[in-house]
Formats: C-alpha cells, sequence, structure tokens
C-alpha cells in the first residue's frame, strides 16, 4: 500500500510539473471541453483522428494536480493506438474508478490502474481523475462539451456515455 502510494504521488507530482502533450493541436478532427464542477476542473481534448488512428491529441486548461496528470498520462497512452483501443482504455479507467476491474484479470490500462487505483479511493478526487477520460469520450462522439455532473455523470453507469 506504501509503495503504491509513493508510485502515486511521484508520478502524478511529474505529469503535473511536465505535462505530456499540453497544448493547441493543429489540425485537430475532433474536440471537446469537459467540465468538472465539484472541483472546478475544466479541460479541453483535441484530437487528429484519420481512418480511425490516433495521429495526434493534445490537452489543455485549468485543472488541479490530480486531472493534469490524468490528462497527461492519457494522452501518452492512445497517442498512435487505433480508437478502438483507446475506447477500451476508457472504459478500463471508469471501471477501476468505480470498484468494478478485476485487477486479477489481465487489462490493457495497467500502469494507469497502480497510479490512479489510490486517487479512485478518494471520492473527492475520483472525478478528478475520470474527467480527461471522460472528455475524450465526449470527443469521440463529436460532443463538444461535458460535465460529470447530471445527466452526464460518469459514475451513474455502468460504461461511459456522453
Ligand atoms: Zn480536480
Amino acid at each position: 500500500m506504501a509503495k503504491s502510494k509513493a508510485l502515486y504521488q511521484e508520478v502524478i507530482l511529474d505529469h503535473n510539473k511536465k505535462p505530456r502533450n499540453y497544448g493547441k493541436l493543429a489540425d485537430a478532427s475532433h474536440h471537446a471541453v469537459g467540465h468538472n464542477p465539484l472541483c472546478g476542473d475544466r479541460i479541453s481534448v483535441a484530437l487528429n483522428l484519420e481512418e480511425a488512428l490516433i495521429n495526434g491529441v493534445a490537452f489543455e486548461g485549468e485543472s488541479c494536480a490530480i486531472c493534469k496528470a490524468s490528462a497527461s498520462m492519457m494522452t501518452t497512452a492512445i497517442k498512435g493506438k487505433s480508437q478502438q483501443d483507446a475506447e477500451v482504455l476508457i472504459q478500463e479507467f471508469l471501471a477501476m474508478a468505480t470498484g468494478k476491474l478485476d485487477l486479477n484479470v489481465p487489462n490493457k490500462i495497467g500502469r494507469l490502474a497502480a497510479v490512479f487505483a489510490g486517487v479512485c479511493d478518494l471520492p473527492t478526487r475520483v472525478k478528478c481523475a475520470i474527467l480527461p477520460w471522460h472528455t475524450l469520450n465526449a470527443a469521440f462522439n463529436s460532443v463538444d462539451s461535458t460535465s460529470t455532473e447530471a445527466g452526464a455523470d460518469p459514475m451513474n453507469k455502468s460504461t461511459i456515455s456522453v
């Protein structure tokens, strides 16, 4: 437990200090803005999707460290992957965040689960970690903006929808 906590703090601090793929994306084909009213996180995710392959991805916005680190790690995890692979990661991240991911079954989320499992034990922060993935899902579905509250709340569903 102590080891997992140390890992999560170290990785989150690193990504918060040096977020990967932060900024605007030229030639974005898909874009969405996500808002987490509980914390005040507001981020935008832009994708360059070509023949269902994620050629480019970038994010920007105002958010807490957990949200920013989650977004940063998400962009590195999905860059160069297919939309289908990224959608599997979205589902696994949500399942992990809601305590439904069986870590004994092989999964694709791997290191992300190791880092964020600790965060997702904190009810007040879990939506900070989910927001980038929820926003990515909105971008895939050409939904301009989404929220972690009300009808779009990803925690109320077994799978993310927008
Ligand atoms: Zn937050």
